[in-house]
């Protein structure tokens, strides 16, 4: 297995690996950039078959980070931490602190945080060995719920920011009648379409669980739609806010909407399809761009002097990183994923 050869390698600045024999704990942490300040990034637990494919995951999803800190103006830098092994099978306590040894090693360097597999329970315990923790606890929320750690709230915010500011920039028109059709009724699928619903917006939504469909119903007047049939519907936007990898050659050419704005990260099922959107006329919010509310919010629930205000004012400037994309985009002809990455390489390089 090749590390400096690897095809996600791309400069990173540390990569180590860690195993601890007493509770057998197996992990990778990945330092992409650190230009802008510490990385900050999730913990993953995952059953990976291999080492190979732990050091792929990380460090494609550590750069991620680098890029979408970047866009949500964060003084961080991106890395990203993997344990191998199954979430339900192979965690405890000692095995959790050992993780916080490893991350406590970096002196600050990298921040970890909640990703797939890891819970608040596991970040406390990996608090007990490394101050270098975040969202192990919660003070401030932007949709007066009270904050219990999930960055739900400022994801749906955020996207609601950003997919508002698009329908400006594109059809020049506020929310009020604009026809939205919403991929995912979870955590921010829900929330986005409760503020949809009170600015004037027409919903559709789909899922593949009725749950949130009967409340979105209910609530907002939203008409449910076959979850095959949402993503080409005669609409004005729509919003993944399910899976990755929304917009695929089979999705693509279906699309009748003239903006995607979602939560859903990697909605691109490939980095080209930017450009065959662009050719289409089709707006793109750049996914990670759109969505970083959640990482906003973590980074200001590790501050004890942020507030409600300063977190909304903080998600608020996704309105006008997006703006910069798609004046960008315009003026050189490319698609707003290529530009989104262009101005976050500008903002983390020296
Ligand atoms: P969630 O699991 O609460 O909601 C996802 C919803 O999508 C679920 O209700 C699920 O049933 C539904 N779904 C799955 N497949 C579907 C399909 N084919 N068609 C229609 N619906 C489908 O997750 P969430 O927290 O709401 O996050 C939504 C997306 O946003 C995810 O891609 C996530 O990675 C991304 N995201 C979330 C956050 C956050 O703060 N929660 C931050 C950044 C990005």
């Amino acid at each position: 297995m090749s590390v400096f050869e690897h095809p996600e390698f791309d400069s990173h600045e540390h990569v180590a690996f860690f195993h601890d024999s007493a509770t057998g704990l197996k992990a990778i942490i990945a330092i992409h950039n650190t230009n802008l300040g510490p990385s900050l990034g999730g913990c993953r637990m995952w059953p990976y078959l291999n080492s190979a494919e732990a050091l792929t995951d990380v460090l494609r999803l550590s750069k991620g980070m680098t890029y979408k800190a970047a866009m949500a103006n964060l003084q961080q830098g991106g890395g990203k931490s993997v344990i191998i092994g199954d979430p339900r099978q192979h965690k405890n306590e000692a095995f959790m602190q050992a993780m916080g040894r490893f991350v406590e090693s970096f002196n600050g360097q990298y921040v970890t945080a909640e990703d797939s597999g890891i819970t608040v329970a596991d970040l406390q315990a990996v608090a007990t060995q490394t101050q270098h923790v975040a969202g192990t606890h919660a003070l401030y929320n932007v949709l007066g719920e009270t904050p219990t750690g999930n960055p739900a709230p400022s994801t749906a915010y955020g996207v609601f920011v950003g997919l508002k500011q698009t329908v400006k920039h594109v059809l020049n028109s506020n929310l009020n009648g604009v026809k939205v059709a919403i991929q995912g009724m979870g955590h921010v699928g829900y929330r986005l379409a409760k503020q949809l619903h009170e600015e004037g917006a027409e919903l559709y939504v789909a899922d593949i669980f009725p749950e949130g469909l009967a409340k979105a119903e209910q609530e907002f007047g939203a008409k449910i739609v076959a979850p095959e049939d949402i993503l080409s519907l005669p609409v004005d936007v729509i919003a993944p806010c399910a899976m990755g990898s929304a917009i695929n050659d089979e999705s693509l050419p279906d699309i009748r909407a003239k903006i995607i704005a979602g939560a859903a990260n990697n909605q691109l099922a490939r980095e080209e399809l930017g450009q065959a959107l662009h050719q289409r006329g089709i707006c793109y919010a750049p996914d990670y761009v759109i969505n970083a509310g959640g990482i906003i919010d973590i980074y200001h629930q590790k501050k004890s002097d942020s507030s409600d205000d300063a977190l909304r004012a903080h998600i608020d400037q996704i309105g006008d990183t997006l703006s910069e994309v798609y004046q960008r985009a315009e003026e050189q002809s490319l698609a707003t994923n290529i530009i989104a990455n262009r101005i976050a390489e500008e903002r983390f390089s020296k």
